[in-house]
């Protein structure tokens, strides 16, 4: 058996899933590389801590000027990385780390401030509570290929902002971004150790749970296989987990739509980062009224798309990241066909154009019997299934394991947020898809196997500190009424203190308040 020091992950090839190019040879971090990157980040912590939140806020407003300099560059590098279109990149990539930098540098300082809690029960009146919010030391982070910009940056400058140093383990298939974010953090002031990189497969990520130190807190981003195996491990060390998983995102479209409007949204919310985001719009339930119009829109206009190299400025739709990905869509695609359902766009590999490119896809006569409807796709597949009713769209939404999205679209605000209500999600957009990522106030993350816990916004900055409750009583000289000294009539006291906190009528708590009053003049031991 192989013991801990010895478990290598493989060597890291990075290639341009739109051609297939050799980009980068790593050379991937052993158990014991691992290792002392936790042990340089847990050395670094206290000094980072302790500059405190405006420091730290200085330094990474001045990442995001960095960044904001720098940003055609990081996004071609994350074309040439992920595949995806360079305009999606500035969009879906640069725009939320830009914001999660501001966000954060605006938040931390007022966040990490004391929270006075106040005490209700008369007897606490003399203590003065407060919660103290402060780090959990280093946090590891581990993330997948398909954001390998916007997601661990926005996770690795919330736990910065709180004091943490972190070190991250990026998706093998796209680590370079991973290399050009401590690079800009590190030009803005982020000290060496205070942020850390491992490079290799699942197994660097494991090290940094199974390492004999091992980090304080893990934010896992990735699949829900890989991420209850992480949770697993954490279990074993009773290491707090933060869980970004998969999803089934549905999008139902009511009978008052805009029919222009939704079609053009489930096409962008099916096939962005060419259906490889975990908040794809992954099934679509139309109403049976807007069905036949619907679907002939949204086959018109996926023909219409223009698939490619990403590098290229008209190209909408890149390649997918690798031929694994494609062929799980190509199975979930056959097996839909096989049960019966009718393909109106795409439906194939393009093949001339590279190695891994599949047609934007506008498939019709699907039930949720077929692992289309039912598994993550992750692919640019856009299965569309009709309703007559509310109820039934609420049904078939909430038939999924998943729980991490959803969307509903309609001309009557009020209706559509009282149908989110009903939704089984972590995030309802009403009229919108995907973006509630994009919005850094908003909490994203999942319910069912979606995930556990939440990255971004206020609730993500909480995931990233431990709360403690700081309890102060003013009056240092007093001794407290219920310390020894018991007796029958110390009983009687208590009980008409309990009279007088709690009785229904006004009279028994006041002879109550009166009896207790004595029990202050107790002698106690
Ligand atoms: P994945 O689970 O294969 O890998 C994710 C990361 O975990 C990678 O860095 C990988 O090397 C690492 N890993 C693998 N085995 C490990 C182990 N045993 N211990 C620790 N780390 C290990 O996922 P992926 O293919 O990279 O990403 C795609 C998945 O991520 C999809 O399911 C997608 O929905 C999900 N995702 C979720 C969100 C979200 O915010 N909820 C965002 C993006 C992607």
């Amino acid at each position: 058996m192989a013991t801990v020091s010895s478990i290598q992950s493989a060597a890291v090839q990075v290639r341009n899933p739109a051609t297939g190019e050799l980009l980068a040879e790593l050379p991937a971090a052993s158990a014991v590389d691992v290792q002392a990157a936790i042990l340089r980040a847990r050395a670094a912590q206290p000094s980072w801590s302790a500059i405190g939140p405006k420091p730290r806020a200085r330094i990474l407003r001045k990442f995001l000027e960095i960044l904001n300099r720098q940003r055609d560059e990081v996004a071609a590098l994350i074309t040439s990385e992920a595949g995806k279109p360079q305009v999606e990149a500035l969009l879906t990539e640069l725009v939320p780390a830009l914001d999660a930098a501001q966000f954060c540098a605006s938040q931390a300082a007022t966040f990490l401030q004391p929270e006075r809690i106040r005490h209700s029960n008369p007897i606490m009146k003399t203590k003065k509570g407060y919660l103290l919010r402060e780090p959990h030391g280093v946090i590891g982070i581990i993330s997948p290929w398909n954001y390998p910009f916007s997601i661990p940056t926005t996770e690795v400058l919330a736990a910065l902002a709180m004091g943490n140093t972190v070190v991250l383990k990026p998706s093998e298939l796209t680590p370079l971004c991973a290399f050009r974010l401590q690079t800009m953090l590190r030009q803005a002031g982020v000290p060496e150790a205070a942020f850390e990189i491992v490079i290799g497969d699942g197994a660097a990520g494991a090290a940094l749970i199974s390492s004999s130190q091992p980090v304080d807190k893990i934010v896992f981003t990735g699949s829900v296989r890989t991420g209850k195996q992480v949770a697993q491990a954490a279990a074993a060390k009773l290491i707090p987990v933060v869980l970004e998983l998969g999803g089934k995102d549905p999008m139902i479209v009511l009978k008052d739509a805009d029919v222009e409007v939704a079609s053009s949204a489930a096409l962008w919310g099916a096939f962005v980062n060419a259906g490889q985001t975990c908040l794809s719009i992954e099934r679509c339930y139309v109403h049976r009224s807007l069905y036949p119009q619907f679907v002939t829109a949204c086959a018109e206009k996926a023909r219409k798309l223009r698939v490619g190299d990403g590098s290229r400025a008209d190209v909408e739709i890149g390649p997918m990241i690798h031929e694994g990905q494609l062929a799980i869509v190509e199975g979930h695609v056959r097996d839909a066909i096989a049960h019966g359902a009718k393909v109106l766009a795409g439906g194939e590999r393009l093949t001339q154009l590279g190695p891994n490119f599949y047609a934007p896809t506008v498939i019709t006569n699907v039930d949720h019997s077929m692992a289309l409807m039912r598994e993550e796709t992750f692919g640019p597949v856009l299965p569309i299934m009709q309703f007559d009713s509310e109820a039934e769209a609420v049904q078939l939404a909430n038939d999924s394991d998943f729980g991490l999205a959803a969307s509903i679209w309609t001309s009557d605000r009020t209706r559509g947020e009282a149908l989110a209500q009903r939704i089984q999600a972590g995030t309802v957009m009403v009229n919108d898809c995907v973006t509630g990522f994009a919005i850094c106030e908003a909490p994203h993350g999942g319910i069912k196997s979606s995930g556990i816990g939440r990255t971004h916004g206020r609730m993500g900055l909480e995931e990233m500190v431990r709360v403690k409750y700081v309890d102060s009583d003013m009056l240092p000289r007093m001794s407290k009424v219920w310390w020894y000294g018991y007796s029958q009539a110390f009983s009687e006291q208590m009980r008409g203190f309990v009279d007088f906190l709690f009785a229904g009528r006004w009279d028994k708590r006041l002879t109550g308040g009166i009896k207790s009053a004595a029990a202050l003049r107790r002698k106690k031991i």
